[in-house]
C-alpha cells in the first residue's frame, strides 16, 4: 500500500518539472509555446536560477535530440511509429511534435500518469484552444475514465499508477485483444522523463518488460527507451539532493541501483535490450550541445556560479537503449 500523502509529494515534483520548463522557456533558452497552458496560473512563481534554466536547457535538448533521431529514422524507413510516455506529467511532447516537421510519422502518442495529473491535464486540453486544436476535429475528441482520460485519433491520455502490476495497467489500457491501441508491429519509444526514481527497480524493470514481452515476439520489433534521471546520489552532493527531497516527504526508492553512469545502460541490457549508452548532462553540455547554441544562452542571463553548475549537472543522465530483433537490427542502424 502507498500511502496518500507520499503519493501527493511524488505529484508535487510536476508542478516542479512544467514551472522549470515555464521559467527556461520565459528565459529563452527554450521554445514552446504549450506549456503556459498547462501551469494553472495559481501556480505561477518568480523564474529559476540560471543554473536550473541551463540544466532545464541541457535536458531539454537532448532528449529532443534522440526522439528527433527515432522519428527521422521512422521516417526514412517508410514507417509510422508510436511514443509512450510513462509518467508523463505536464509534458508538452506530444503538441511540439504534432505541429513539427515529423507529424505525419506519428501513429500513437501515450501519457500516463496518476489520474489527479491526468484530469487536470485533460481539463486544461479542453480549455486550451491552442491545445485542443492539434488533437484534430472535436467530434474526433473524447473524455474516458471519468474525465481523467482523454482520447483522439493520435493522442491518448490515460490515469494508471505505473507501481502496480504492468499487466493490470498497461496490459488492459494500451493492449486488451478487443482492440490493442499499441501496434506490436511498429517502432515504439518509450519516455521515462523523472520517473523511475520515485518507484521500486523491481517495478521499473516490470514496466520495461512488460514493453519486452509485448513487442518481442513481433519478428521486426523495434523498441527503444529512454530515461531521464538524477543518479549518484550516495555522494556528499548527492545526499543533499536526497535530504531536499526527503524534506518534501519524497522518498527515492528507485535511487540506489545505478551509482554511476556506467552502470546505467545495465538496466536496459539486463533485459535483453541490444544497445544501450548513458551519458551525464555534465558530459552532453560539454560535448553534444552545438557551440552555436552554448553562446547562444551563455548571452541570456550572468550566472556565477559556473563550478556548481558542473557538480549539479554531473548528478543527471539521461539512458537510452534500443531493443530490435535481428531481422530488422541492420535497416534501424545505431542510435
Ligand atoms: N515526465 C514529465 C516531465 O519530465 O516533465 C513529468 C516529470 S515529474 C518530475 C514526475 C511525474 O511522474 C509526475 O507527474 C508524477 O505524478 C509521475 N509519477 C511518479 N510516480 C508515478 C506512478 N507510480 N504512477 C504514475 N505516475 C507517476
Amino acid at each position: 500500500a502507498h500511502s496518500q500523502d507520499a503519493d501527493s509529494s511524488i505529484r508535487l515534483t510536476d508542478t516542479d518539472a512544467s514551472l522549470a520548463r515555464l521559467s527556461a522557456v520565459q528565459k529563452r533558452y527554450l521554445e514552446d509555446p504549450y506549456i503556459k497552458h498547462l501551469v494553472p496560473r495559481s501556480h505561477l512563481q518568480p523564474p529559476r536560477p540560471p543554473l536550473i534554466n541551463i540544466g532545464t536547457f541541457v535536458r531539454a535538448t537532448a532528449i529532443d535530440d534522440l526522439v528527433f533521431q527515432w522519428l527521422q529514422r521512422s521516417t526514412d524507413l517508410g514507417t509510422r511509429c508510436q511514443i509512450v510516455s510513462l509518467g508523463a506529467g505536464s509534458d508538452t511532447r506530444f503538441w511540439r511534435i504534432a505541429t513539427g516537421a515529423h507529424k505525419v510519422a506519428l501513429a500513437a502518442y501515450v501519457e500516463l500518469d496518476f489520474p489527479e495529473i491526468t484530469s487536470k491535464k485533460a481539463m486544461a486540453i479542453r480549455k486550451s484552444r491552442d491545445l485542443s486544436a492539434v488533437l484534430g476535429n472535436p467530434a474526433d475528441v473524447t473524455v474516458a475514465h471519468g474525465g481523467t482520460g482523454l482520447h483522439s485519433p493520435t493522442y491518448h491520455l490515460f490515469p494508471a499508477d505505473l507501481r502496480l502490476p504492468p499487466a493490470d495497467t498497461l496490459g488492459t489500457l494500451l493492449a486488451s485483444p478487443s482492440g490493442a491501441l499499441l501496434s506490436p508491429a511498429l517502432p515504439t519509444l518509450l519516455l521515462f522523463e523523472c520517473v523511475l526514481v520515485y518507484m521500486t527497480p523491481t517495478a521499473s524493470s516490470a514496466l520495461l518488460q512488460w514493453f519486452v514481452d509485448y513487442f518481442s515476439p513481433e519478428g521486426s520489433a523495434v523498441l527503444g527507451s529512454i530515461v531521464y534521471e538524477m543518479f549518484r546520489l550516495q555522494d556528499s552532493f548527492g545526499r543533499v539532493m536526497v535530504e531536499n527531497l526527503r524534506a518534501r516527504h519524497v522518498s527515492l526508492p528507485g535511487a540506489a541501483p545505478y551509482p554511476d553512469v556506467h552502470s546505467l545502460p545495465g538496466r536496459f541490457l539486463a533485459l535483453g535490450f541490444t544497445a544501450a549508452r548513458a551519458l551525464t548532462l555534465k558530459e552532453i553540455r560539454k560535448s553534444y550541445i552545438p557551440r552555436t547554441e552554448l553562446e547562444r544562452i551563455s548571452q541570456l542571463e550572468l550566472i556565477d556560479e559556473i563550478e556548481e553548475l558542473d557538480l549539479v549537472l554531473d548528478h543527471y543522465a539521461i539512458t537510452w537503449g534500443l531493443f530490435v530483433s535481428p531481422a530488422v537490427a541492420v535497416a534501424w542502424g545505431e542510435w
